[in-house]
């Protein structure tokens, strides 16, 4: 019996993308290698330790459920045997200067707590489930396909779809036709900025994000969300697959069309048959292809998203009244987004995202005491804020301001460990521009105008993570990992089942 050599796949970077993609092309027989620059898994979604607190670099909320479901089903796994899944409810505390909404995914919860906030208005809400309903049937087929030609482009279930996509109306826009309070608009509206774009900038299309939220719920995995990364890494090795740390890709090899592998920081080449990139897509684009690479300066003139400024601290006591995810809006919540949106000025009046998951999780901080993750969506590195110089002075208003603003009142004098990451530290980790959030979505640089699934200019490279299609925020990543596997197979002859549990969903959404 004649043995074909098994391809050899090469995934740079360890991120949720990467990781996905590794699973899937691993558990379908390919020989994978990832190669991650960092000393551990996970990228954006990693773990971060202070001492003996444990917190999440990235990703505190796990949204559609089902697309991790189908990534560990897709390596023959259920996720549950690896993660302990938790499904917040409520999910999230909203607080305005002169009221708090809780959100809850459960229709019937939700609709007491909008009349008992905002009497009368939940009747909007219904019909804003009702018509996203629709909406998002029509376009969640569409984010499930590569975009590789127009042709592609221009399938039947995308024209389908292009009403909504079409539009120059923003979220905002969309929501004014259920509500009239503009604190409600910003109830639906502000996963925009999970996207780093602004309510007011983002387009329509985007509306089925707060509804998949309200739908179908917001979870947390107990340990961290940067489980599912262990839990990925581990079901990779499980299937044979090979994971190097502390080994960054300086350069990929390649002739004419054909990538031949890569060269890393410590000068080691590894020959492969293709490459999966999962590292930032404009850093990859811009450092790792030679003299082929595309000039910094014209990868600036692209749109990219905001950044964050964030806080870690391991506290000596736990807030048990706090709520486990709250976001506190600014005072003029419009200005602030108009600060991050000129990509200038750093807000006073800021947004401040707390996360206390102490309150659900006992895995993360010792017994009594307690780690917050605090996010403030900020200005990205275009224009070379100077952040070293403000940053202690930034982080104390942020905290003060969570002070005043919540029952944490002796915030301050609790901290026992703090770390801060700024824009210039996310960029200063293979970040482009410290855009946390990748490009922007705007219509210009979506589907087949995002990079696509398969790299142009090569025939055997492949991008995944939040740099391409579909997008960034997990279930699109992992999404793209499997778009990237699906056509590396195709390029391979390799047929394929794919996992679908979304149809289900869609249908009884
Ligand atoms: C603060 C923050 C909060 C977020 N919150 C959420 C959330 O709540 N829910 C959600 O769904 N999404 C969220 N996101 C968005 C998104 O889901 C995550 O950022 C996600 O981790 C991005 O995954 P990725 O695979 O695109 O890239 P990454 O996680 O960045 O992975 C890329 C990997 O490539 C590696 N790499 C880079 N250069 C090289 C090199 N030269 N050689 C080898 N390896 C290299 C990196 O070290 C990294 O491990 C958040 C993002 C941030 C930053």
């Amino acid at each position: 019996m004649v043995h074909l050599k098994k391809k050899h796949i090469l995934i740079v970077g360890a991120g949720p993308g990467g990781l996905s993609a590794a699973m899937t092309l691993a558990n379908r027989g390919f020989d994978v290698t990832i190669v991650e620059k960092n000393d551990r898994v996970g990228g954006r979604n990693a773990e971060l330790n202070l001492g003996d607190y444990s917190f999440d670099v990235g990703p505190t909320f796990l949204h559609q459920k089902f697309c991790l479901d189908e990534v560990f089903a897709e390596a023959d796994r259920k996720a549950e045997d690896y993660l302990e899944l938790v499904n917040l409810n409520p999910m999230t505390r909203l607080s305005w200067a002169d009221t708090s909404l809780h959100t809850y995914s459960n229709q019937e919860q939700m609709v007491a707590e909008l009349d008992r906030v905002f009497p009368g208005s939940s009747e909007g809400f219904e019909r804003y489930m009702n018509d996203q309903a629709i909406k998002f049937r029509k376009i969640y087929p569409c984010l499930q396909r590569p975009y590789q030609s127009l042709s592609s482009f221009l399938s039947p279930k995308l024209v389908k779809a292009l009403p909504y996509v079409l539009t120059t109306k923003s979220v905002h826009d969309t929501l004014g036709n259920y509500f009239q309070d503009e604190r409600l608009k910003l109830a639906f509206t502000f996963q925009a900025k999970y996207l780093g774009m602004s309510p007011w900038h983002c387009p329509a299309l985007f509306s089925i994000l707060s509804f998949t939220e309200y739908r179908f719920g917001v979870y947390h995995v107990q340990g961290g969300l940067n489980r599912i990364s262990h839990a990925m890494a581990d079901v990779f090795g499980e299937l044979g697959g090979d994971i190097r740390l502390e080994s960054g890709v300086k350069e990929l090899t390649m002739q004419g069309r054909q990538l031949t592998g890569a060269i890393l920081e410590n000068g080691e080449t590894i020959k492969a048959d293709a490459v999966v990139i999962n590292a930032d897509y404009a850093h990859a684009a811009t450092q790792f292809f030679g003299k082929r690479s595309i000039p910094l300066e014209s990868m600036r003139k692209k749109q990219f998203s905001c950044s964050t400024f964030m806080i870690y601290v391991g506290l000596d006591t736990l807030y048990p009244d706090e709520p486990h995810h709250h976001i506190l809006f600014a005072d003029d919540y419009q200005a602030n987004v108009h600060d991050i949106q000129g990509q200038k000025r750093v807000s006073e009046d800021m947004s401040i995202y707390v996360r206390n998951s102490s309150i659900t999780d006992p895995h993360v901080a010792p017994a009594g005491k307690s780690g917050l993750y605090i996010l403030v969506p900020t200005i990205n590195a275009r224009h070379g804020f100077d952040w070293d110089a403000i940053k202690e002075e930034y982080a104390d208003k942020i905290l003060a301001k969570i002070e005043a603003k919540t029952g944490m009142k002796d915030l301050r004098q609790r901290i026992v460990e703090k770390r801060i990451i700024a824009p210039n530290d996310w960029q200063s980790t293979n970040i482009f521009m410290g855009a946390t959030f990748n490009l922007a979505h705007n219509l210009t640089q979506m589907l087949y105008m995002r990079p696509h699934n398969r790299y142009q200019g090569y025939d055997n490279c492949y991008l995944v993570g939040g740099g391409t299609h579909p997008g960034s925020g997990l279930p699109t990543i992992y999404e793209s990992g499997r778009i990237s596997a699906n056509l590396v197979c195709d390029q391979f002859g390799k047929s394929y089942e794919k996992i679908d549990y979304a149809t289900g969903y869609l249908q009884r959404a």
